[in-house]
């Protein structure tokens, strides 16, 4: 790599200075020295319907970035661009300003995001500065895999062999720590504690006790989980009551936490081997599904733009009903499991894995709406909102997507309470108007007769029977 001199390094969804490939590039080869970017666009934000706690948890964790930078002698400057005349323009600027001759950032795959980085690019070089761009985000890059004909891989098995068979040969190292540089007697800029727009439906208190902020919180999570859930991950992943999960994809999303850090800690737990024990090469695979669906959103650029994977489902008709679509925002659809699961999301900004299949199924089966109204309803109040895995998730869900769940296999979400929630302790938390019932009782209250108002509790808004024999229906009307 050439030297520079002094370097710009804008950090994005990569809000950490450890394991940070462009940071440590640049370091290592900037003979005057580094100074770090944070660009705040509110409408950039809005228009991709980033939810507010997650804003929230962003704003938190550049504070705790920025006193590490500090601590490395790297100043953080601020661009907001609703200040700005365009973000190019922006850029080249502040660069000047403070006398660096070359931009650093981690590629990101978004077709916006694309488009905002080659603007930002061309306008770079035409103004004679260098740009370095680098993959960071997933372990390996996109296009690194290909089936013997080529193509992108559309089944996960197959790519997660392959994925294995490459990182098992070449285990991707995390960086060495980056020593601190000596100061450029440059001011960081004062940081925005809130940004307009970006309200917090969780109280922020609340959402700093559950999210801490910084690398260091998010490494004590980690291993943590290593220490305790993830030899037991197989049977605990998928019970809401318990935490059998990291709770990482906070981190992970807004990059607090590198992948090759997870996977690190992987194989520090199992024998420096990630797929030697169950538990955790179970919990590796989840990686891999992040990485998989990062890799179809590079290949596949509809994906970004509201289209379905399977491009024949474009042909459904979905229902078109405000009345059962607000009663499921709400947690008001008279089904226990995906009521709880709801309001939980509104209340904590998550949701656990298996609930977020049942509820995603049963708006795109059993109500039959459209899978990107939920889709944008999850970005908007999720704090791990990360569009590839939204979509993925999404699309698997609504047997839209590559490799989706098949359009017949419909979850009763009745038998999925009761399988994953038996003692009933999920819905009762949440549904304190259910709190009495007994284990049976509580999975179909009205049904199974308790004594209870469909004031206080709602009977169920559809016949779960018949609105699977309504999806399926349509879905085969399509074929
Ligand atoms: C409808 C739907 C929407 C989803 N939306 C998102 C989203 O916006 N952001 C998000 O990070 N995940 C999303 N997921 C995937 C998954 O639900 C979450 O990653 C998981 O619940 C996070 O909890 P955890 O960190 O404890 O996961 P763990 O079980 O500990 O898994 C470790 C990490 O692997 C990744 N991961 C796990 N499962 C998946 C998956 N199915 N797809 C992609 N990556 C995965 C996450 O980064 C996660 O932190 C969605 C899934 C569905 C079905």
């Amino acid at each position: 790599m050439t030297d520079f001199g002094r370097s710009l390094v804008w950090f994005r969804r990569d809000l950490r200075a450890s394991d940070h490939s462009a940071l440590s590039a640049a370091l290592e080869h900037s003979t005057r020295g580094v100074v770090g970017l944070f660009v705040v666009d509110a409408a950039f934000w809005q228009q991709h319907h980033e939810a507010s706690i997650k804003v929230d948890f962003w704003l938190r964790n550049l504070a705790a970035l920025k006193a590490r930078l500090e601590a490395l002698g790297i100043p953080l400057k601020v661009i907001d661009t609703a200040h700005a005349p365009t973000l190019p323009e922006a850029v080249v600027a502040l660069a000047r300003r403070l006398e660096c001759d070359t931009l650093h950032f981690h590629r990101e795959y978004e077709v916006n995001e694309v488009a905002r980085d080659r603007a930002v690019r061309a306008f770079c070089l035409e103004a004679g500065l260098k740009v370095c761009a680098y993959h960071d985000r997933v372990i390996l890059p996109p296009g690194a895999l290909r089936t013997g004909s080529g193509t992108p891989y559309g089944v996960f098995t197959p790519y997660r062999r392959a994925w294995e068979k490459v990182v098992a040969h070449n285990l991707e190292r995390v960086l060495p720590e980056p020593a601190a540089q000596t100061p450029l007697h440059i001011e960081s800029d004062t940081l925005p504690d809130a940004v307009a727009g970006f309200t917090s439906h969780v109280p922020l208190g609340e959402a700093a006790t559950r999210y801490p902020a910084g690398e260091e919180a998010a490494h004590a999570k980690l291993k943590r989980f290593m220490r305790t859930a993830a030899p037991a991950y197989v049977e605990g992943r998928n019970v809401p009551s318990r935490e059998g999960t990291s709770g990482l994809s906070p981190y992970l999303a807004a990059g607090i936490l590198s992948p090759r850090q997870c996977l690190e800690a992987a194989c520090k737990a199992s024998n420096g081997h990630p797929f030697a024990t169950e538990g955790i090469s179970t919990w590796v695979s989840e990686l891999i599904w992040r990485e998989f669906y990062t890799h179809l959103l590079c290949d596949y650029p509809r994906l970004s733009r509201g289209r379905p994977f399977k491009l024949a489902t474009d042909a459904i008709d979905w229902r078109d009903s405000e009345v059962d679509f607000r009663a499921w925002c709400d947690g008001k659809t008279g089904f226990p499991i995906v009521d709880a699961a709801m309001r939980a999301l509104k209340g904590t900004g998550f949701m656990h894995n298996r609930l977020r299949m049942i509820v995603a199924m049963f708006l795109t089966k059993d109500l039959l709406i459209d899978w990107r109204r939920g889709e944008h309803f999850f970005m908007t109040h999720l704090v791990d909102g990360d569009l590839s895995a939204n979509n993925g998730g999404w699309q698997w869900s609504a047997s839209t997507g590559t490799d989706a769940q098949p359009y017949f296999r419909v979850f009763n979400p009745t038998t999925q309470g009761e399988t994953y929630d038996p003692d009933g302790s999920f819905i009762r938390k949440w549904l304190p108007e259910l709190a009495h019932l007994d284990n049976k009782t509580l999975h179909d209250p009205h049904a199974r007769g308790a004594k209870l108002s469909a004031t206080v509790y709602p009977r169920p808004i559809v016949n779960h029977a018949e609105a699977r024999l309504r999806a399926i229906a349509t879905f085969k009307a399509i074929k």
